[in-house]
């Protein structure tokens, strides 16, 4: 009888925000979802989400939990992230308005709420060639505005004015919208990829 190897295991920041909708997409991936509230939930994961929610609570809770230095470290030893929306805020290492970065592990500069008060919420279809030819629907939520990318970030995708939506730095991708809220599993699967390539894989 042949062992199955282990599922990858892939925590969800779950302090505040939009935790259940990316659990059940690592289900469908074929994942196995992990809720990360305090430091210990942090052991033995193979790729981290941080999701949507309200950027400022979850700054407050991630360093109320102790969490900031303990995720910190597994980024540097290159465990695959991907954060989302308010998850993007969190990773980028410049906000507008002087806010202080959190994770500061991406090279670009956001704006919370940057698309203003108008835009509040809206869809695109936005075309990833990284994920192939088929447009991948975009829910933007009080979206961040990217509003500068460095040289070490790679833009993945853009929205219709040209705007950076999706950004990939070594194994850390961050998305301007929502991609839990659509059926649609290609960017959790490109995380689980990642996983693959990536030193900490558990044997
Ligand atoms: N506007 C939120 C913030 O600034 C992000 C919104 C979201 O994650 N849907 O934190």
């Amino acid at each position: 009888m042949t062992e199955q190897p282990p599922r990858p295991r892939v925590g969800v920041l779950a302090v505040q925000g939009a935790v259940r909708e990316h659990l059940a997409a690592i289900r469908d991936v074929g994942a196995e979802p992990v809720e990360v509230r305090l430091p210990r939930d942090l052991v033995d994961l193979d790729a981290l989400i941080l999701p949507g929610g309200e950027s400022t609570t979850m700054r407050r809770l991630i360093d109320a939990y102790g969490l900031r230095e303990p995720i910190l470290s597994l980024a540097r030893t290159g465990m695959p992230m991907l954060g989302t929306c308010a998850g993007m805020i969190l990773l980028a290492d410049r906000l507008a308005d002087r806010e202080e970065p959190v994770f500061a592990l991406l090279d670009l500069e956001v704006r919370r709420n940057g698309y203003g008060r108008q835009l509040d919420s809206f869809e695109a279809d936005l075309h990833v060639p990284i994920l192939g030819d088929e447009p991948l629907h975009g829910i933007f939520i009080r979206a961040p505005l990217v509003s500068d990318v460095g040289p070490r970030a790679e833009v993945l995708a853009r929205d219709p004015d040209g705007v950076p939506v999706a950004v990939r730095q070594g194994r850390v991708l961050a998305t301007a919208f929502h991609p839990e809220l659509t059926p649609d599993r290609r960017l959790h699967r490109l995380l689980l990829e990642m996983i693959g390539s990536s030193a900490r894989r558990r044997a």
